[in-house]
């Protein structure tokens, strides 16, 4: 056994729980990762046992500090990160949640959001909250929860507990059952005055939801209590959460305003550090929480891509033109450009800055000579494209182009979707040493929560880079391509729009 002191990070993912053991510098000890059912009951909806999170997380614990091979008394802290937005609602004295948990994705109250937005209430919600109405947040899936299953007056006289997965976490592990959310998760409810930092009692009001049942809203980096001696035999702090957007901007060091980092995944998450003032995004991106410590909130600019790695999944699975997604990288380097083809992935429309869910893939500019390795190639720069136009709002909402983008996620692996983006963006594209930073960022809060680093700043020296990126394409190469680009995305907007 070794004496190694370690933080540990819960990563409870939408597909799997996973618990990762850090040193104190930083460096991955050990994983464990357990994947869980995704329930289907209705086209669009989309729900979790969360009794399957709950044991997936638990055992992941266990089996990573197995796996480490370290004393459990040597961990001095554990973090939670989460899927956002996840909705569960539970029993004040029995524990028991009253549904299974509606995932973010579901979009069984499009139709409240519509009755919310026709009665005029968007302005207020984006300016409250930062966020642009939509079924994705916790809000209107909390009211369909109270409404459905007849339950507000229990939730008035405070017999039941909301929660988002941090919160439904904490409140499961830790000994006491403290019911308490982060200022990120928090911020991601639609419920949330991002200014005031607590539940905004005018949008409590018009979608019904009594304070009651709302969790104590508290720093990312604050001990919200100690874990159930039972699942590791000693009552470890759990001193961090986070949404996983958010662990993973903390992860990336970008602790100064103007600094950003793009996670590649299925969709791409672009988060920058908006510093201590609400940022107000004029091309549709979202603000929202980076993270509050000490009560001083910081704030992010948030945009995303919808398919991101997804689109390479499509070309795996549906079109079935290659075999594995890491071979995309050689497919696509074997021929020198794509020959004027641009794939829109647009298949379930396109986000910020375009704003369109009319539009839909469109595959343009196809010549007698156009194969295999120019639509792969094609697909990998869409990505980096969509990358480039999130950069370009952030840059005009704040006024400044950053200096670089830290990049991480399954995607960030192909080296030349990495140059593509720096040619495309023309900044350094950096890749850490440690690509699990959502993890390593919850680890780190966890870390400053327990007073193992003094500051945020602190951790800054952990973070290391392994590869930079350098823009090498001429100036009016790269103008002409995004001017393609922009040209192909006018071909997909609005197609699916009927009449
Ligand atoms: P998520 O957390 O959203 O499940 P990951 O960070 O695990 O995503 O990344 C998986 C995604 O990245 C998949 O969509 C996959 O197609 C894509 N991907 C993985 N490796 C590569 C690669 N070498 N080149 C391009 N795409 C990749």
């Amino acid at each position: 056994m070794s004496a190694t002191k370690v933080l540990i990070a819960l990563d409870q993912g939408t597909t799997s729980s996973r618990a990762v053991v850090f040193d104190l510098q930083g460096h991955i000890l050990s994983v464990a990762n357990e994947e869980f059912p995704q329930i289907f009951p209705q086209p669009g909806w989309v729900e979790h046992d969360p009794k399957q999170i709950l044991r997936t997380q638990i055992s992941s614990l266990q089996r990573a500090v197995r796996r480490a091979g370290i004393h459990a008394e040597n961990i001095l802290g554990i973090g939670i990160t989460n899927q956002r937005e996840t909705t569960l609602l539970w029993d004040r004295e029995t524990g028991e949640c009253v549904h299974n948990a509606i995932v973010w994705q579901c979009r069984r109250t499009a139709p409240e959001v519509e009755k919310l937005v026709s009665a005029g209430w968007r302005d207020a919600i984006v300016r409250k909250t930062g966020l642009v109405p939509d079924a994705y947040f916790s809000g209107t899936k909390l009211r369909w929860l109270l409404e459905n299953l007849k339950l507000r007056e229990r939730a008035e006289r405070g017999e039941l507990c909301f929660g988002t997965v941090d919160s439904f976490l904490a409140w499961n592990l830790c000994s006491g059952h403290p019911h308490v959310t982060d200022a990120t998760n928090a911020g991601r409810t639609m419920l949330f005055n991002l200014e005031k930092q607590d539940w905004d009692e005018e949008l409590l009001h018009v979608l019904d939801i009594p304070r009651a049942c709302l969790p104590r809203v508290v720093d990312s980096t604050s001990i919200v209590g100690t874990l159930d001696p039972e699942i590791l035999g000693v009552p470890v702090p759990v001193a961090a959460m986070a949404g996983d957007q958010h662990a993973s901007l903390f992860g990336q060091a970008c602790f100064t305003q103007g600094m950003v980092k793009n996670t590649y995944g299925t969709g791409c998450f672009m988060l920058m550090n908006a510093g201590g003032q609400v940022p107000r995004s004029k091309g549709g991106l979202l603000s929202t929480m980076a993270w509050r410590m000490g009560g001083q909130p910081t704030y992010a600019l948030e945009g995303s891509v919808f398919m991101g790695g997804a689109t390479i999944q499509w070309l795996r699975d549906q079109l079935q033109i290659i075999k594995t997604a890491p071979e995309s990288e050689a497919i696509a380097t074997s021929v020198p450009d794509t020959g004027g083809v641009y794939l829109v992935p647009a298949f379930t429309g396109l986000g910020a800055p375009w704003w369109d869910m009319y539009s839909r893939g469109t595959l343009v500019g196809m010549t007698r000579g156009t194969g295999r390795a120019e639509i792969v190639r094609a697909a990998l720069e869409s990505i980096a494209f969509q990358s480039a136009d999130l950069l370009d709002t952030m840059a005009s909402d704040c006024g400044f182009r950053p200096d670089n983008l830290r990049v991480d996620g399954g995607a960030s692996a192909n080296g030349f979707l990495m140059q593509f983006q720096a040619d495309i963006m023309g900044i350094p594209v950096i890749r850490p040493r440690v690509l699990e930073t959502t993890a390593l960022g919850a680890a780190l809060l966890a870390g400053v929560g327990v007073g193992v680093f003094g500051s945020a700043e602190e951790t800054a020296a952990l973070w290391q880079k392994d590869l930079t990126f350098e823009p090498q394409m001429p100036e009016q190469k790269r103008a002409d391509l995004l001017g393609g680009w922009h040209r192909a995305v006018e071909r997909a907007l609005g197609w699916a729009r009927k009449g």
